[in-house]
């Protein structure tokens, strides 16, 4: 047991915010403390992205910051972990020397040891020390590394993937910092890495082959996180209904399935066809988890590939009510010259006609279950004119997202698109088209919001408005008054691309880049006040909403112990960022 204490700062997509707290739940229970000031820590990790250059250049600073302080404390142990680690490789280590762990997204399961023999290196490193040596000049380099060929091998189905029990061994409620208020909201991860190669993106690279969980792991962690109180979860995927498990070629080490890699097949069509006894395909998978595990009142799942979205799925998503009437799925062009160039495998006449098959089945505004669709955009890719952008705005005025995470193209080392195609649309012409898009997006948002007034919905509190953190944090805190954490889930994820809080990494599945720091929920205070609370929460299809509720109502119960529940409302007015409502 260790007495040192870890801050783990989190970039990138809700993969990277799993993958943080099953690191973190590993690392308490081994005895490290967990802090959430980086300057308190022996130990500090950036959990990183770099799936657009922006994201990295934070790391780059907070590492250089981490190279000044390490000359007061050259005992600090400095870890980078995630996509950035795997891409970057020793390099990363040669350039910044203050790095004394490197472990990528696909070997977190070996953090814990990397860690301890870090913290014995820079032992002896300080031991060893010289005036011509400094010990904080010199990285304790313990490095685990996948390397994308080792998870692509052929053998990979018949060895054991000791990732997966990292997964199998969360710790569902420790984690949680207010034992009081069990959280509500989680993320269940259900298959790994990705197959598609886009030609823009690292992902492929840097988290390996696309591998599916075995479908009763899955089922027991949703069962065990219900049991501690979530009532919302959202299934996590790069391709996330891609899954599909194979019973008949399930591998078993000591016993325990192993995860299995994705098969590759010919898309478009309307059911899985691997559809049968032997197979647990998305739609068996969604249809599982909502009849076995009833206590969870909302399943949602992301990041949709849009090519190959059967009918199968769309039809368990309309016969189950607790599964979300929310899609998210990513266009990134409305020119099919581009589509092509990316890779993408589908034409924009097919991604709308997907889009009118799931709105036949699953738009129902008549019950209160309206579908809402979000998607992911890339402008200024290589060789994209003004033709190309304006069908982009077409596909855009045509699909009627309720949100969209639009980026500039990214230049990223090691994909297709670098070496092939040079980035030639001037800063200036991505800027005016990102521009763009996001007043478009905010038009249809808007427009959309305002067909939702006079609508009833449930909606899961998730915890206090922006605005009203905002408002707290600037009055300083009353005498004798308790801090109390509360939220449902990181911090309200905004519309992001459609206001100034986008997810930097450009993720586009991860709502926003949270600088989750351990627990990563806001801090409120539960002063007894007068004026009304700001809460904010969610419909079922994924619409942020506002509610101004008495600080404590007349039996006594306060706004904050809402956080965690789900109220019905009724929609009052709608604003660029979400929608008003009253309780009923
Ligand atoms: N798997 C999901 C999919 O296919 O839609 C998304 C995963 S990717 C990590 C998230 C988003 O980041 C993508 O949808 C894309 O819009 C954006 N993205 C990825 N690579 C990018 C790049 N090189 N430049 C700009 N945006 C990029
Ligand atoms: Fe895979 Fe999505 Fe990246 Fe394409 S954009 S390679 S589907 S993760």
């Amino acid at each position: 047991m260790t007495s040192r204490s870890v801050y783990l700062e989190t970039f990138g997509c809700q993969m990277n915010e799993l993958d943080s707290e099953l690191v973190l739940g590993q690392l308490r229970q081994l005895g490290y403390r967990l802090t959430g000031e980086a300057a308190d820590a022996d130990i500090v990790l950036y959990n990183t992205c770099s799936v657009r250059e922006h994201a990295e250049q934070k790391v780059w600073s907070r590492l250089g910051e981490l190279a000044i302080r390490k000359k007061e404390q050259p005992g600090l142990v400095v870890g980078v972990l995630g996509c950035l680690a795997e891409r970057d490789g020793t390099a990363l280590v040669k350039r910044m020397p203050v790095v004394d762990v490197l472990c990528g997204p696909g070997e977190l399961d070996k953090l814990p040891s990397l860690i301890d023999n870090a913290v014995r290196t820079r032992t002896a490193l300080l031991a060893d020390e010289t005036p011509y040596q400094r010990a904080s000049d010199r990285s304790a380099s313990q490095i685990a590394l996948q390397g994308s060929a080792s998870r692509r091998s052929a053998v990979l189905a018949a060895a054991e993937d000791s990732l997966e029990m990292l997964d199998l061994s969360r710790s569902v409620s420790p984690i949680d910092p207010d034992p009081d208020r069990p959280r509500s909201s989680a993320y269940v991860r259900i298959t790994r890495g990705c197959n598609k190669f886009c030609t823009y993106c690292v992902v492929p690279f840097t988290r390996g082959a696309e591998i599916h969980r075995p479908p009763d792991h899955i089922v027991d962690e949703c069962k065990r996180l219900a049991d501690a109180g979530v009532i919302e979860i959202t299934l996590l995927g790069q391709t996330v209904n891609h899954y599909r498990f194979e019973h008949g070629s399930a591998v078993a080490v000591n016993g325990v399935i192993q995860p299995q890699k994705g098969r590759s097949y010919a898309g478009g069509h309307r059911r899985d066809p691997f559809a049968g006894e032997q197979t647990t395909t998305f739609a068996d998978l969604l249809a599982r988890i909502h009849e076995e595990v009833p206590s969870i009142q909302r399943l949602r799942f992301v990041t949709s590939y849009p090519r190959d979205f059967g009918d199968d799925v769309l039809e368990v998503i309309r016969q189950s009510p607790r599964i979300c009437r929310y899609l998210h799925v990513p266009a990134q062009s409305g020119s099919d010259r581009i589509l092509q160039m990316m890779n993408r495998g589908y034409t924009v006449a097919e991604y709308l006609e997907f889009l009118d098959r799931a709105r036949q089945f699953l738009d129902q505004p008549e019950i209160g279950r309206p579908l809402m669709l979000s998607g992911d955009f890339i402008v200024g890719f290589p060789t994209e004119t003004d033709e190309d952008f304006e069908a982009t705005i077409a596909l855009m005025r045509r699909a009627r997202y309720k949100n969209s995470f639009i980026f500039k193209y990214s230049p990223r080392p090691g994909t297709t698109a670098i070496n092939k195609y040079k980035d030639d649309v001037p800063e200036a012409v991505k800027r005016e088209r990102n521009t763009r898009m996001l007043a478009l997006q905010n038009e249809i948002g808007e427009e959309i919001g305002r067909e939702q007034i006079g609508r009833e919905f449930s909606v899961l509190i998730e915890g206090l408005s922006r605005r009203e953190t905002k408002k707290r944090a600037r009055q300083a805190p009353a005498p004798g008054t308790v801090s109390l954490t509360v939220s449902a889930r990181t911090a309200p994820a905004g519309e992001a691309a459609a206001d100034d809080s986008a997810c930097d990494s450009g993720c586009g599945s991860g709502p926003k880049c949270s600088s989750a720091v351990v627990e990563s929920r806001p801090e409120v205070a539960t002063e007894v006040s007068s004026e009304p609370v700001q809460l904010t929460g969610r419909t079922d299809g994924d619409q942020i909403v506002f509610l101004n509720i008495p600080a404590r109502s007349e039996s006594g119960r306060t706004a904050v112990s809402m956080v965690g529940e789900i109220v019905r409302v009724r929609i009052e007015s709608a604003q660029a960022l979400g929608l008003s409502a009253v309780l009923l």
